[in-house]
């Protein structure tokens, strides 16, 4: 579904991504992990268009869309979150749903249109499938951060993606939230089918949840493999252990 050819992104002579290679199946949940600053976020930004890599391509269900803008991207099915919240504070839980429905419908708020009356069964939908459907009035200035993210990810859905990329879902989030949050993205794959990309912090997170896992240091892929590969990978142990001989988990 994501075939990532030598991506390679740099800021002024710094190689934020390096040659980078990355492949999804359709269906599959994989993760990307990797210390701070070893160039997650900003893969993330090059695959769905907010920045434009300096060499390399992305193919996305066999199209070429390297350097698309992120709203193209979207209109084909490729959804992201974002590491930093990101939701309308002021508006309810509902609106900043119905929100993202709607601009994937090319509908928008005017004066002439009932707004409350747009979407209002998909929106539900949507907000049902996240768990927010009790808090749908609440302001989502509000909400704790647990639920701020979750509602992140309901505006994602929004747009009706087949590929969704979550970039640090639990970032920030108490020990429950994460539980919460973990079978959230589960539920994605599983029920609704979705293709789901990610990276995290959290390790048991990382190998409860991924098919694959793509560890990225310094701007460069050292290994894309099963969890089993990656655990005991000498590279990995170096980049989290300081060369520790012990196994992760
Ligand atoms: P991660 O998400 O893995 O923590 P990032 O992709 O955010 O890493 O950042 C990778 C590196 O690129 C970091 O050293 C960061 O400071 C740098 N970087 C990211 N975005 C920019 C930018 N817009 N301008 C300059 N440097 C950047
Ligand atoms: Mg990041």
């Amino acid at each position: 579904m994501l075939q990532v050819k030598a991506l390679t992104k740099t800021f002024g002579g710094f190689k934020a991504v390096k040659d980078v290679d990355l492949n999804v199946k359709k269906g599959e949940i994989v993760a990307v992990i990797g210390p701070n600053g070893a160039g997650k976020t900003t893969l993330f930004n090059l695959i769905t268009g907010i920045l434009k890599p300096d060499s390399g391509q992305v193919f996305f269900r066999d199209q070429d869309i390297t350097g698309l803008p992120p709203y193209v991207i979207c209109k084909k099915g490729m959804t992201r979150s974002f590491q930093i919240v990101n939701v309308f504070q002021r508006l309810s839980v509902f609106e900043n749903v119905q929100i993202s429905v709607m601009s994937r419908e090319g509908k928008t708020w005017n004066l002439f249109t009932p707004s409350k009356k747009l979407l209002i069964e998909d929106t539900d939908r949507i907000l049902d499938s996240v768990g927010l459907l009790g808090k749908r009035e609440n302001i989502s200035g509000a909400l704790s951060h647990g639920d701020r993210k979750v509602l992140e990810i309901a505006m994602a859905l929004g747009g009706n993606p087949e590929f969704l990329i979550l970039d640090e879902p639990t970032a920030g989030m108490a020990p429950e939230e994460t539980e919460r949050c973990i079978e959230l993205i589960k539920q994605l794959s599983d029920k609704m089918g979705l293709t789901i990309l990610f990276c995290e912090h959290d390790m048991e997170l990382v190998f409860s949840i991924s098919e694959r896992i793509m560890v990225m240091v310094r701007g460069s892929t050292i290994i894309q493999g099963s969890c089993e590969e990656v655990r005991c990978n000498e590279a990995v142990q170096d980049a989290y252990l300081g060369g520790s001989d012990v196994c992760l988990m």
